[in-house]
């Protein structure tokens, strides 16, 4: 990848209002059996497009064809039981339905090669996949089989390696990990979370990410955000251990929080994709308040291996809004691409 600063989104957007719910997490479907189908890659096609035209340089499937980050893959296991849902305690804070682990964990068939192949196909650009990384799983279900989060994870991590691969073969750029819940288990990452991680990317020779954030703009997140005090200290204790790990980009929420940007100093040497947009307001940042983050996180990151991005995933914003944020984004980067163009 040549291009300095190229930009992408953390995952999610949007779907449109035919296809679920907006403005909602775990929407259902508003279609069934093969309209559904044709809906997803309508839906996916459209995602796409809407990158494009705003100018992202990495795109992604908008998550188009998941209800939800997490759940969907995990309901594609076997061993998983998501018929009798019970209500837990997501990563301290908020209570949601989720399935449980009644049996051993394994992966009987490809969950999103089929959609990773039908973006391939869409498109030439570089592609980033986003999966659910092994702490977010184990802390979005029941566990009464295993008993152990450690041990879980490495069986969900088993199941993401082989997803990986094919996902991989199937022309993915990048494979992402999302672990919102490294911002909230800090010693759990450090003695697992980080292994699993690695076991999850073992074999891969397409680029790894890792997506740690302070999670969508819902209220449980940002009434748990009230409570982090001044400064977000959380990335200082769990980078140390990420830059000793081989994953290659480091995904994180920079833009409108508490995040003191030095901590990025702890991972110099990884590609870092820097959030410059906010996806917890509705406001449309200026391109210039975009630069700004970026030129702030340059301190810390070299230029040709700072990826600007936005904090995490758009889906529970209006269409309209996160529109209007992907173009910001693009301007954004390209005041600052022109900057270090003109510097050379
Ligand atoms: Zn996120």
């Amino acid at each position: 990848m040549k291009r300095l600063l190229p930009t992408s989104t953390a995952g999610s957007l949007p779907k449109p209002s035919w296809l679920a719910e907006p403005e909602k997490l775990w929407s259902p479907w508003k279609l069934k059996n093969q309209a559904l189908i044709d809906g997803k890659q309508d839906a996916l096609r459209i995602a796409l497009q809407e990158q494009q035209s705003a100018g992202i340089d990495i795109v992604s499937d908008g998550e188009q064809t998941r209800q939800h980050f997490v759940t969907t893959f995990i309901e594609n296991l076997s061993g998983v039981d998501f018929e009798n849902k019970k209500t837990v305690r997501i990563r301290d804070r908020y209570d949601a339905s989720v399935p449980g682990v009644v049996g051993p964990i394994a992966r009987q068939k490809p969950v999103f090669v089929e959609d990773a192949k039908f973006l391939r196909s869409q498109t030439k650009q570089p592609i980033k996949w986003a999966l659910p990384g092994p702490m977010t799983m184990v802390d979005t279900l029941y566990d009464d089989y295993y008993q152990d989060r450690k041990t879980l994870a490495f069986e969900f991590a088993k199941a993401l390696n082989a997803e990986a691969k094919e996902l991989e073969a199937a022309g993915v750029d990048i494979i992402q990990f999302d672990e919102p819940a490294f911002n909230v288990f800090l010693d759990d990452v450090c003695d697992w979370g980080i292994t699993a991680l690695e076991k999850a990317t073992q074999g891969l020779k397409c680029e790894t990410a890792v997506h740690i954030c302070y999670g969508y703009g819902i209220k449980a997140n940002t009434d748990w955000k009230k409570t982090l005090g001044n400064e977000w200290r959380h990335y200082e204790q769990t980078f140390p251990a990420l830059q000793q790990s081989s994953i290659d980009i480091v995904s994180l929420e920079c833009h409108n929080g508490r995040v003191p940007l030095e901590v990025l100093e702890m991972i110099r040497g990884k590609k870092v994709m820097v959030g410059a947009i906010d996806v917890a307001s509705e406001q449309i940042e200026t391109p210039e308040e975009v630069a700004e983050t970026l030129r702030s996180a340059l301190k810390y990151v070299d230029a040709n291996q700072l990826y600007p991005c936005t904090n995490c995933g758009m889906a529970p914003l209006p269409r309209h809004i996160a529109r209007a944020k992907l173009n910001a984004l693009s301007a954004g980067a390209a005041i600052v691409r022109q900057e270090l163009e003109q510097a050379l």
